[in-house]
C-alpha cells in the first residue's frame, strides 16, 4: 500500500476534544471517524487492526470447542419480557417500534435470544455442553460515552453463552473461557489480570472482570502485585487442571470496587504486595446457573426421566475496546511513537523511501522491497510521499507499523536500514529481514 493512495485521513495535531491518548491517537491517525456521540465509523487502519483483533478472539474460542453463530442486532421486546429484563435494563436499551408497531430493540446483549434459540432446538441432556458465541454489534444508550470507541454506544462484541447440566459442568465451561481469555490476551501482547467482580444486571454469582491496568481506565482495582506473575501457559483443558489455574489465581486477592474490603485486602496482602490502581475492563465472564433458562422455560430431559433448567453462564470481550486498550498499553505518548503488537498491527512494516524530485530510485528499490515481502506475506505500507524524512518518520511512529525500514541514497540495494521500533537500527538483506519478521508473525 502507498500512502498517497491509502484513505489514511492524517491529523497534524492532536484534537482537542480527546481527552486520553487512545482517543487522540485514533483521531490523529484516522482510524475512526466520529458519526454521532458514541458512535463511530471505522476507517481502513482502524478497521484493519480490529479485523485482526476480532480474528485472534474468534480462533481462542474455537480452539476450546465454542461454535460461532451470528444473532442479529434488532431484537424483539417479547423475550426480554419474558426474562424480566425488558423493564429492568432502563435507559441503556435503546427501544424501537416497526411499522406494525411492535416493539423491539437494538441488542445491548443476547442472552435472552440465545436462550430462546437454545429451547427451540435441545432438549436432551445428550446434546449439553453447548457453547455458542458471535461477535455483533451492541448498542446501549450509555449516559456518558466517551474516550472514543472505549465507551460507545454502538461497539462490538464477542458474547459467549454455555449451557449445561448441572453446576459441576458448567464450572468447566466457566473455566474454559478462564483459560482461553488469559490465552486471548496473551496473544494480543497485553496482560489481563481476572480480577472477582460483581454481576451486575447480568445477574448471577460467580463473575470476573478480565482488566489491564491503565491511569485512564475507569475500573478501580485492589490486588496483589505477584498475581502479574501468573499465566495460562500450558494448562491442559480437563477439569481438574482447570480447577487448579482457578485456584492458582485465586491465591491472591484482586478485585474491582464492588468487591472491595479493606479489612481483607489488608489481611491477605502484605504491605509491599498491595496494589491500587486503575485499570481498563476488556473482558467479562459470569456464571448465572438457571437466571434466564428458568423465567423462559429452557429446560432439558435428565437420565432419570425428569426435566431440569440448564444452567447458564455468559463471556464477553469488547473487541472494538481492545482497539483502545491496546493503543492505551503500547502508545509511548511523550516521544509519540506507537508500536502495535505485530500480531495485530495495520501493516508489519513502514517502508519509508527518501525521495527526492527528479530522483525515483529510492521509491523504485522501496517498490521492489514491498514486492518481496509481500510474497511472504508480510503486509507493508510505503510512504510515496515527497515530505522530507523526519516528518515521514514521525508519521509512521503513530500509525505503528512495528518495523521500519529507511531507504536512502546509500542503501545499495542489497542491505537496508532495518529497524523494530524501540530497538536498534541494523543493516540487513532482504532476506535476513524476511527471515525475522516470519518468525516473530509465527511465534503467535
Ligand atoms: P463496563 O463496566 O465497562 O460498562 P460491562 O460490565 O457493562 O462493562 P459487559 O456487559 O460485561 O460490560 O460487556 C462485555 C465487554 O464489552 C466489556 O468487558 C467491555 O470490554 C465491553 N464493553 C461494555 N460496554 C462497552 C461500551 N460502552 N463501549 C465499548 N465496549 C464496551
Ligand atoms: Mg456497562
Amino acid at each position: 500500500m502507498h500512502i498517497s493512495k491509502s484513505f489514511i485521513p492524517i491529523l497534524k495535531n492532536n484534537p482537542s476534544e480527546a481527552k486520553i491518548k487512545s482517543h487522540q491517537l485514533m483521531l490523529r491517525v484516522g482510524m475512526i471517524k466520529q458519526s454521532s456521540a458514541g458512535i463511530y465509523s471505522w476507517l481502513p487502519l482502524g478497521f484493519k487492526v480490529m479485523k485482526k483483533i476480532e480474528q485472534i478472539v474468534r480462533e481462542e474460542q474455537n480452539r476450546i470447542g465454542v461454535q460461532e453463530i451470528l444473532m442479529p442486532t434488532i431484537q424483539s421486546s417479547e423475550i426480554w419480557k419474558e426474562s424480566g429484563r425488558y423493564e429492568d435494563y432502563g435507559e441503556e436499551m435503546l427501544r424501537i417500534k416497526d411499522r406494525q408497531g411492535r416493539e423491539m430493540l437494538y441488542g445491548p446483549t443476547n442472552e435472552e435470544l440465545v436462550t430462546e434459540i437454545f429451547r427451540a432446538s435441545v432438549k436432551s441432556y445428550k446434546s449439553l455442553p453447548q457453547l455458542l458465541y458471535h461477535i455483533q454489534w451492541k448498542f446501549r444508550d450509555e449516559i456518558r460515552p466517551r474516550f472514543g470507541i472505549m465507551r460507545g454506544r454502538e461497539f462490538y462484541m464477542k458474547d459467549a453463552y454455555s449451557f449445561d447440566i448441572n453446576d459441576d459442568e458448567a464450572f468447566f465451561s466457566y473455566n474454559k473461557f478462564f483459560l482461553s481469555y488469559l490465552k486471548t490476551f496473551k496473544r494480543l501482547d497485553l496482560t489481563a489480570i481476572p480480577m472477582a467482580a460483581d454481576t451486575g444486571p447480568i445477574g448471577g454469582n460467580l463473575s470476573h472482570e478480565f482488566i489491564i491496568l491503565a491511569d485512564t481506565g475507569e475500573s478501580k482495582i485492589f490486588t496483589d502485585k505477584r498475581i502479574f506473575e501468573l499465566s495460562g501457559d500450558g494448562t491442559p483443558i480437563n477439569k481438574d487442571s482447570l480447577i487448579e489455574l482457578r485456584k492458582k489465581y485465586e491465591q491472591f486477592y484482586a478485585v474491582t470496587d464492588e468487591k472491595f474490603n479493606k479489612e481483607e485486602f489488608e489481611n491477605k496482602v502484605t504491605e509491599e504486595n498491595r496494589l491500587i490502581t486503575k485499570g481498563i475492563e476488556v473482558g467479562h465472564i459470569f456464571y448465572f446457573g438457571d437466571k434466564y433458562s428458568k423465567p423462559m422455560g429452557a429446560s432439558v430431559d435428565l437420565p432419570g426421566g425428569k426435566k431440569d433448567f440448564v444452567k447458564m453462564g455468559s463471556y464477553g470481550i469488547g473487541v472494538s475496546r481492545l482497539v483502545g486498550a491496546i493503543i492505551e498499553a503500547k502508545f509511548d505518548d511523550k516521544n509519540e511513537v506507537m508500536k502495535w503488537p505485530l500480531s495485530v498491527a495495520p501493516y508489519d512494516v513502514a517502508i519509508i523511501p527518501m525521495i527526492n524530485k527528479n530522483d525515483s530510485s529510492s521509491l523504485e528499490k522501496a517498490n521492489n522491497l514491498m514486492a518481496e515481502l509481500n510474497k511472504q506475506n508480510i503486509d507493508v505500507i510505503i510512504d510515496d510521499t515527497d515530505e522530507n524524512l523526519s516528518s515521514k518518520i514521525k508519521k509512521m511512529n503513530l500509525i505503528g507499523s512495528p518495523y521500519q525500514i529507511i531507504i536512502g541514497k546509500k542503501s545499495d540495494g542489497n542491505l537496508f536500514e532495518f529497524k523494530e521500533i524501540g530497538k536498534e537500527t541494523q543493516n540487513i538483506s532482504v532476506s535476513d529481514i524476511i527471515k525475522i519478521i516470519s518468525e516473530e508473525k509465527n511465534k503467535n
